[in-house]
Protein backbone atom coordinates (compact mmCIF):
# COMPACT_ATOMS: atom_id res chain seq x y z
CA UNK A 1 0.00 0.00 0.00
CA UNK A 2 2.43 2.53 0.81
CA UNK A 3 6.10 1.69 0.38
CA UNK A 4 9.35 4.00 1.80
CA UNK A 5 12.44 3.16 -0.10
CA UNK A 6 16.13 4.79 1.29
CA UNK A 7 13.87 7.95 1.76
CA UNK A 8 16.32 10.90 2.81
CA UNK A 9 15.56 14.49 3.12
CA UNK A 10 18.07 17.21 3.64
CA UNK A 11 16.33 20.68 4.20
CA UNK A 12 19.87 21.86 3.92
CA UNK A 13 23.60 21.19 3.89
CA UNK A 14 23.50 19.69 7.22
CA UNK A 15 22.10 16.31 8.91
CA UNK A 16 19.21 14.79 7.08
CA UNK A 17 15.95 15.42 8.81
CA UNK A 18 15.05 11.62 7.43
CA UNK A 19 17.61 9.71 6.50
CA UNK A 20 17.44 6.42 4.15
CA UNK A 21 14.05 5.40 5.55
CA UNK A 22 12.74 1.96 4.43
CA UNK A 23 9.36 0.72 5.55
CA UNK A 24 6.27 -1.24 3.91
CA UNK A 25 2.85 -0.52 5.30
CA UNK A 26 0.15 -2.66 4.76
CA UNK A 27 -3.09 -1.90 3.46
CA UNK A 28 -5.73 -1.29 6.87
CA UNK A 29 -2.91 -1.08 9.00
CA UNK A 30 -2.76 1.30 11.63
CA UNK A 31 0.75 3.09 11.78
CA UNK A 32 2.21 5.17 14.57
CA UNK A 33 5.36 6.79 14.39
CA UNK A 34 6.86 7.82 17.55
CA UNK A 35 9.81 9.86 18.54
CA UNK A 36 10.76 12.95 20.33
CA UNK A 37 10.59 16.29 19.03
CA UNK A 38 12.64 16.84 16.00
CA UNK A 39 12.85 13.13 15.27
CA UNK A 40 11.53 13.42 11.54
CA UNK A 41 7.85 12.40 12.10
CA UNK A 42 6.41 15.45 10.25
CA UNK A 43 8.51 15.54 8.11
CA UNK A 44 8.05 11.64 7.05
CA UNK A 45 4.25 12.86 6.64
CA UNK A 46 4.55 15.64 4.45
CA UNK A 47 6.65 13.63 1.69
CA UNK A 48 3.89 11.35 1.50
CA UNK A 49 1.31 13.67 0.19
CA UNK A 50 4.36 16.03 -1.46
CA UNK A 51 4.05 18.86 0.60
CA UNK A 52 7.40 18.21 1.22
CA UNK A 53 9.63 16.76 -1.79
CA UNK A 54 12.28 13.83 -1.34
CA UNK A 55 15.42 14.54 -1.26
CA UNK A 56 16.79 10.91 -1.97
CA UNK A 57 14.90 7.88 -2.58
CA UNK A 58 11.69 7.02 -3.19
CA UNK A 59 7.29 6.80 -2.26
CA UNK A 60 5.15 4.48 -3.50
CA UNK A 61 1.47 3.98 -3.00
CA UNK A 62 0.18 0.91 -4.55
CA UNK A 63 3.56 0.36 -6.41
CA UNK A 64 3.26 3.68 -8.15
CA UNK A 65 6.05 6.31 -7.71
CA UNK A 66 4.58 9.24 -6.37
CA UNK A 67 6.49 11.26 -8.03
CA UNK A 68 5.34 10.89 -10.85
CA UNK A 69 1.53 11.71 -10.13
CA UNK A 70 0.12 14.80 -10.05
CA UNK A 71 0.41 16.81 -6.32
CA UNK A 72 -2.89 18.24 -6.19
CA UNK A 73 -4.32 15.20 -7.20
CA UNK A 74 -2.01 12.91 -4.72
CA UNK A 75 -3.18 15.46 -1.97
CA UNK A 76 -6.84 15.22 -2.23
CA UNK A 77 -6.84 11.53 -2.41
CA UNK A 78 -5.02 11.48 0.94
CA UNK A 79 -6.89 12.07 4.05
CA UNK A 80 -5.06 14.61 6.64
CA UNK A 81 -5.26 15.66 9.55
CA UNK A 82 -3.12 17.96 11.96
CA UNK A 83 -3.24 18.96 15.56
CA UNK A 84 -4.85 22.59 15.13
CA UNK A 85 -7.63 21.47 12.87
CA UNK A 86 -7.75 24.54 10.58
CA UNK A 87 -11.83 24.57 10.36
CA UNK A 88 -12.71 27.26 8.37
CA UNK A 89 -14.39 29.63 10.57
CA UNK A 90 -16.71 30.85 7.90
CA UNK A 91 -18.23 28.05 6.85
CA UNK A 92 -20.65 25.47 8.64
CA UNK A 93 -19.82 22.07 9.60
CA UNK A 94 -21.34 20.50 6.63
CA UNK A 95 -19.33 22.56 4.43
CA UNK A 96 -16.22 21.80 6.13
CA UNK A 97 -16.90 18.35 6.08
CA UNK A 98 -17.12 18.27 2.15
CA UNK A 99 -14.68 20.48 1.53
CA UNK A 100 -12.41 17.83 -0.40
CA UNK A 101 -16.13 16.94 -2.38
CA UNK A 102 -16.34 20.69 -3.36
CA UNK A 103 -12.95 20.90 -4.56
CA UNK A 104 -13.89 17.68 -6.97
CA UNK A 105 -17.14 19.53 -7.95
CA UNK A 106 -19.24 17.09 -6.34
CA UNK A 107 -23.17 17.91 -7.26
CA UNK A 108 -24.83 19.38 -3.59
CA UNK A 109 -27.20 16.05 -2.97
CA UNK A 110 -23.84 13.82 -2.48
CA UNK A 111 -22.51 16.50 -0.50
CA UNK A 112 -25.57 16.18 1.80
CA UNK A 113 -25.77 12.84 1.73
CA UNK A 114 -21.92 12.51 2.24
CA UNK A 115 -21.99 15.03 5.32
CA UNK A 116 -25.25 12.99 7.21
CA UNK A 117 -23.69 9.93 6.59
CA UNK A 118 -20.32 11.09 8.16
CA UNK A 119 -21.71 13.08 11.25
CA UNK A 120 -23.18 9.50 12.17
CA UNK A 121 -20.23 8.35 12.78
CA UNK A 122 -18.80 10.11 15.79
CA UNK A 123 -22.17 10.26 17.30
CA UNK A 124 -22.71 13.98 16.87
CA UNK A 125 -26.50 15.50 15.78
CA UNK A 126 -27.68 15.98 12.39
CA UNK A 127 -28.39 19.41 13.16
CA UNK A 128 -25.09 20.12 14.31
CA UNK A 129 -24.41 20.39 10.68
CA UNK A 130 -25.36 23.85 9.97
CA UNK A 131 -23.09 25.30 13.19
CA UNK A 132 -20.18 27.41 12.79
CA UNK A 133 -17.00 25.70 14.07
CA UNK A 134 -16.95 27.94 17.15
CA UNK A 135 -20.21 26.77 18.51
CA UNK A 136 -18.43 23.63 19.09
CA UNK A 137 -16.08 22.10 21.95
CA UNK A 138 -12.33 21.84 21.22
CA UNK A 139 -12.81 17.76 21.16
CA UNK A 140 -16.01 18.41 18.71
CA UNK A 141 -14.06 19.86 16.42
CA UNK A 142 -10.83 17.53 16.09
CA UNK A 143 -14.05 15.22 15.46
CA UNK A 144 -15.09 17.01 12.40
CA UNK A 145 -11.22 17.51 11.48
CA UNK A 146 -11.13 13.54 11.11
CA UNK A 147 -14.63 13.08 9.10
CA UNK A 148 -12.96 15.87 6.76
CA UNK A 149 -10.19 13.75 6.10
CA UNK A 150 -12.83 10.74 5.70
CA UNK A 151 -15.19 12.60 3.09
CA UNK A 152 -13.67 11.84 0.01
CA UNK A 153 -13.26 8.11 1.11
CA UNK A 154 -9.47 7.47 0.46
CA UNK A 155 -7.86 4.84 1.29
CA UNK A 156 -4.23 6.30 3.18
CA UNK A 157 -5.31 8.89 6.17
CA UNK A 158 -2.04 10.80 7.11
CA UNK A 159 -3.08 12.17 10.71
CA UNK A 160 -0.24 14.61 12.42
CA UNK A 161 -0.52 14.23 16.34
CA UNK A 162 -4.45 14.66 15.83
CA UNK A 163 -5.21 14.55 19.35
CA UNK A 164 -2.24 16.11 20.51
CA UNK A 165 -4.34 19.54 21.71
CA UNK A 166 -6.94 17.73 23.54
CA UNK A 167 -7.82 17.65 27.09
CA UNK A 168 -6.72 13.96 28.53
CA UNK A 169 -10.18 12.84 28.87
CA UNK A 170 -11.43 14.00 25.49
CA UNK A 171 -8.40 12.56 24.04
CA UNK A 172 -8.95 9.32 25.56
CA UNK A 173 -12.45 9.37 24.16
CA UNK A 174 -11.53 10.07 20.75
CA UNK A 175 -8.47 7.46 20.35
CA UNK A 176 -11.13 4.67 21.60
CA UNK A 177 -13.81 6.17 19.09
CA UNK A 178 -11.43 6.34 16.29
CA UNK A 179 -10.22 2.94 17.03
CA UNK A 180 -13.12 1.38 16.48
CA UNK A 181 -13.84 3.60 13.32
CA UNK A 182 -10.88 2.54 11.52
CA UNK A 183 -11.94 -1.05 12.14
CA UNK A 184 -15.26 -0.67 10.48
CA UNK A 185 -13.95 1.33 7.56
CA UNK A 186 -10.59 -0.57 7.00
CA UNK A 187 -8.49 2.61 6.25
CA UNK A 188 -4.29 2.47 6.37
CA UNK A 189 -3.69 5.01 8.91
CA UNK A 190 -0.32 6.49 9.22
CA UNK A 191 -0.35 8.28 12.61
CA UNK A 192 2.73 10.73 14.23
CA UNK A 193 2.42 10.49 17.94
CA UNK A 194 4.84 11.34 20.76
CA UNK A 195 2.81 9.42 23.02
CA UNK A 196 3.69 5.90 23.73
CA UNK A 197 0.16 5.31 25.56
CA UNK A 198 -1.30 6.64 22.61
CA UNK A 199 0.79 4.69 19.74
CA UNK A 200 0.56 1.56 22.50
CA UNK A 201 -3.27 1.99 22.12
CA UNK A 202 -3.91 2.54 18.45
CA UNK A 203 -1.45 1.25 16.53
CA UNK A 204 -1.24 -2.44 14.77
CA UNK A 205 2.48 -1.66 13.86
CA UNK A 206 4.78 0.97 16.00
CA UNK A 207 8.07 2.91 14.74
CA UNK A 208 9.82 4.60 16.27
CA UNK A 209 12.18 6.92 15.36
CA UNK A 210 15.51 9.24 16.72
CA UNK A 211 17.08 11.60 14.96
CA UNK A 212 15.85 10.74 11.25
CA UNK A 213 16.06 7.33 11.27
CA UNK A 214 13.91 3.78 12.34
CA UNK A 215 15.08 2.10 15.57
CA UNK A 216 12.50 -0.60 15.61
CA UNK A 217 9.31 -1.03 14.08
CA UNK A 218 6.96 -3.45 15.21
CA UNK A 219 3.95 -4.51 16.67
CA UNK A 220 2.98 -2.99 20.05
CA UNK A 221 3.10 -6.31 21.98
CA UNK A 222 6.45 -7.49 20.02
CA UNK A 223 8.24 -3.96 21.08
CA UNK A 224 7.07 -4.49 25.00
CA UNK A 225 8.60 -7.88 24.76
CA UNK A 226 11.70 -7.36 23.14
CA UNK A 227 12.61 -3.73 23.06
CA UNK A 228 15.67 -2.97 20.47
CA UNK A 229 17.95 -0.59 22.85
CA UNK A 230 18.22 1.43 25.47
CA UNK A 231 16.38 4.50 23.78
CA UNK A 232 13.64 2.19 23.35
CA UNK A 233 13.03 0.91 26.74
CA UNK A 234 13.69 4.59 27.94
CA UNK A 235 10.65 5.32 25.67
CA UNK A 236 8.53 2.60 27.01
CA UNK A 237 8.81 3.36 30.70
CA UNK A 238 9.57 1.17 33.07
CA UNK A 239 6.25 -0.73 33.95
CA UNK A 240 6.96 -3.71 32.71
CA UNK A 241 8.12 -4.87 36.04
CA UNK A 242 4.42 -4.87 37.19
CA UNK A 243 3.58 -7.28 34.57
CA UNK A 244 4.31 -10.08 37.24
CA UNK A 245 1.14 -9.61 39.03
CA UNK A 246 -0.96 -11.09 36.63
CA UNK A 247 -4.17 -11.05 39.53
CA UNK A 248 -3.51 -7.19 39.60
CA UNK A 249 -5.02 -6.07 35.93
CA UNK A 250 -7.40 -2.94 36.11
CA UNK A 251 -7.18 0.33 37.94
CA UNK A 252 -10.20 -0.54 39.92
CA UNK A 253 -8.59 -3.48 41.29
CA UNK A 254 -5.66 -1.63 43.18
CA UNK A 255 -7.13 2.31 43.44
CA UNK A 256 -7.74 3.84 46.86
CA UNK A 257 -11.78 5.17 47.40
CA UNK A 258 -10.47 8.54 49.64
CA UNK A 259 -10.21 11.24 47.86
CA UNK A 260 -9.77 14.37 48.82
CA UNK A 261 -12.03 17.02 46.21
CA UNK A 262 -13.20 20.22 46.88
CA UNK A 263 -15.94 21.97 44.53
CA UNK A 264 -15.57 24.52 41.98
CA UNK A 265 -17.28 27.68 43.77
CA UNK A 266 -15.88 26.59 47.00
CA UNK A 267 -13.20 29.94 47.98
CA UNK A 268 -9.45 29.41 47.83
CA UNK A 269 -9.68 29.58 51.69
CA UNK A 270 -11.62 26.80 52.27
CA UNK A 271 -9.09 25.14 49.70
CA UNK A 272 -6.39 25.66 51.90
CA UNK A 273 -7.57 24.54 55.26
CA UNK A 274 -8.55 21.28 53.50
CA UNK A 275 -5.58 20.55 52.28
CA UNK A 276 -3.93 21.70 55.55
CA UNK A 277 -6.58 19.31 57.30
CA UNK A 278 -5.94 16.21 55.46
CA UNK A 279 -2.30 16.72 54.38
CA UNK A 280 -2.16 17.41 50.82
CA UNK A 281 -0.76 19.55 48.44
CA UNK A 282 -3.19 19.22 45.74
CA UNK A 283 -7.11 18.72 45.99
CA UNK A 284 -9.62 17.12 42.86
CA UNK A 285 -11.79 20.16 41.85
CA UNK A 286 -15.25 18.71 41.09
CA UNK A 287 -18.60 19.97 40.52
CA UNK A 288 -21.57 19.63 42.64
CA UNK A 289 -22.17 15.91 41.29
CA UNK A 290 -18.86 14.78 41.54
CA UNK A 291 -17.68 15.47 38.00
CA UNK A 292 -13.68 15.69 38.19
CA UNK A 293 -13.25 19.36 36.13
CA UNK A 294 -9.51 19.45 37.22
CA UNK A 295 -7.24 19.89 39.68
CA UNK A 296 -6.14 22.37 41.98
CA UNK A 297 -2.21 22.87 43.94
CA UNK A 298 -0.50 24.84 47.16
CA UNK A 299 1.22 26.68 44.31
CA UNK A 300 -1.46 27.77 42.27
CA UNK A 301 -2.81 28.81 45.23
CA UNK A 302 -0.04 30.96 46.36
CA UNK A 303 0.44 32.51 42.99
CA UNK A 304 -3.14 33.94 43.08
CA UNK A 305 -3.82 34.40 46.51
CA UNK A 306 -4.19 38.17 45.88
CA UNK A 307 -6.08 38.56 42.67
CA UNK A 308 -9.25 35.74 43.02
CA UNK A 309 -11.49 33.93 45.72
CA UNK A 310 -12.95 31.26 44.51
CA UNK A 311 -11.51 27.55 43.06
CA UNK A 312 -12.93 27.32 39.54
CA UNK A 313 -11.02 30.68 38.82
CA UNK A 314 -7.59 29.08 39.64
CA UNK A 315 -8.05 25.49 38.81
CA UNK A 316 -6.43 24.07 36.05
CA UNK A 317 -8.62 21.47 33.69
CA UNK A 318 -6.08 19.80 32.30
CA UNK A 319 -6.00 16.77 34.45
CA UNK A 320 -5.28 13.24 33.11
CA UNK A 321 -7.86 10.77 34.45
CA UNK A 322 -8.41 7.22 34.14
CA UNK A 323 -11.25 4.98 34.39
CA UNK A 324 -11.91 1.81 36.66
CA UNK A 325 -11.32 -0.87 33.60
CA UNK A 326 -8.68 0.39 32.37
CA UNK A 327 -5.65 -1.62 32.10
CA UNK A 328 -2.91 -0.95 35.10
CA UNK A 329 -0.03 -1.28 32.80
CA UNK A 330 -1.29 1.39 30.70
CA UNK A 331 -2.29 3.47 33.66
CA UNK A 332 1.58 3.38 35.23
CA UNK A 333 2.73 4.23 31.95
CA UNK A 334 1.42 7.37 32.17
CA UNK A 335 2.44 8.18 35.40
CA UNK A 336 5.62 7.53 35.03
CA UNK A 337 6.24 8.63 32.13
CA UNK A 338 4.50 12.52 32.63
CA UNK A 339 5.72 12.18 36.12
CA UNK A 340 2.25 12.27 37.85
CA UNK A 341 2.27 12.15 41.59
CA UNK A 342 -1.33 10.47 41.77
CA UNK A 343 -3.90 9.81 38.93
CA UNK A 344 -7.62 10.32 39.64
CA UNK A 345 -9.69 7.25 38.81
CA UNK A 346 -13.70 8.35 37.08
CA UNK A 347 -16.68 6.38 36.05
CA UNK A 348 -18.63 6.37 32.81
CA UNK A 349 -20.36 9.92 33.93
CA UNK A 350 -16.57 11.34 34.61
CA UNK A 351 -17.48 11.23 38.11
CA UNK A 352 -14.68 10.46 40.42
CA UNK A 353 -14.65 6.82 41.97
CA UNK A 354 -11.11 6.66 43.29
CA UNK A 355 -7.58 7.52 43.16
CA UNK A 356 -4.13 6.11 42.22
CA UNK A 357 -0.98 7.56 43.91
CA UNK A 358 2.53 6.53 43.41
CA UNK A 359 2.48 4.90 47.06
CA UNK A 360 0.17 2.56 45.70
CA UNK A 361 2.23 1.73 43.08
CA UNK A 362 5.09 1.78 44.78
CA UNK A 363 3.92 -1.29 47.08
CA UNK A 364 2.60 -3.02 44.12
CA UNK A 365 6.51 -2.84 42.36
CA UNK A 366 8.06 -3.99 45.39
CA UNK A 367 5.70 -6.79 45.84
CA UNK A 368 6.80 -7.72 42.64
CA UNK A 369 10.41 -7.53 43.19
CA UNK A 370 10.35 -9.32 46.03
CA UNK A 371 8.37 -12.39 44.35
CA UNK A 372 10.17 -12.21 41.20
CA UNK A 373 13.87 -12.09 43.23
CA UNK A 374 14.45 -9.61 41.02
CA UNK A 375 17.04 -7.04 41.64
CA UNK A 376 16.73 -2.96 41.46
CA UNK A 377 19.52 -0.84 40.48
CA UNK A 378 17.23 2.49 40.33
CA UNK A 379 14.15 3.20 42.58
CA UNK A 380 11.71 3.98 40.05
CA UNK A 381 8.51 5.37 42.42
CA UNK A 382 10.22 5.93 45.10
CA UNK A 383 10.20 9.83 44.57
CA UNK A 384 6.79 10.36 45.41
P1 LIG B 1 9.03 15.98 14.33
O1 LIG B 1 7.74 16.09 13.59
O2 LIG B 1 9.45 14.57 14.60
O3 LIG B 1 9.06 16.80 15.59
P2 LIG B 1 10.17 17.35 12.03
O4 LIG B 1 9.96 16.41 10.90
O5 LIG B 1 9.26 18.50 12.12
O6 LIG B 1 10.21 16.55 13.40
O7 LIG B 1 11.66 17.91 11.95
C1 LIG B 1 12.80 17.09 11.72
C2 LIG B 1 14.05 17.95 11.62
O8 LIG B 1 13.99 18.77 10.47
C3 LIG B 1 14.25 18.90 12.78
O9 LIG B 1 15.62 18.97 13.07
C4 LIG B 1 13.73 20.21 12.26
O10 LIG B 1 14.37 21.28 12.90
C5 LIG B 1 14.10 20.13 10.79
N1 LIG B 1 13.14 20.87 9.94
C6 LIG B 1 11.81 20.68 9.88
N2 LIG B 1 11.23 21.50 8.97
C7 LIG B 1 12.24 22.24 8.45
C8 LIG B 1 12.31 23.28 7.46
N3 LIG B 1 11.21 23.68 6.82
N4 LIG B 1 13.52 23.81 7.19
C9 LIG B 1 14.63 23.38 7.82
N5 LIG B 1 14.65 22.40 8.75
C10 LIG B 1 13.47 21.84 9.08
MG1 LIG C 1 5.95 17.12 14.14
Amino acid sequence: MLEFKHVTKRYSGGKPAVNDLNLKIEKGEFVCFIGPSGCGKTTTMKMVNRLIDVTEGSILIDGKDITKQDPVKLRRSIGYVIQHIGLMPHMTIKENIVLVGTLLKWPQEKKDKRAKELIQLVNLPEDYLDKYPHELSGGQQQRIGVLRALAANPPLILMDEPFGALDPITRDALQEEFKKLQKELDKTIVFVTHDMDEALKLADKIVIMRAGEIVQADTPDEILRNPANEFVEEFLGKDRLIQGRPDVTTVGQIMSESTVTIETTETLKIAISKMRDKRVDSLLVVDSSNVLKGYIDVEMINLNYKKVSYVYEVMDSEVLAVSKESLLRDTVHKMLRRGAKYVPVIDESHRIAGIVTRATLADLVYDTIWGDGLEIEEPVVSKA
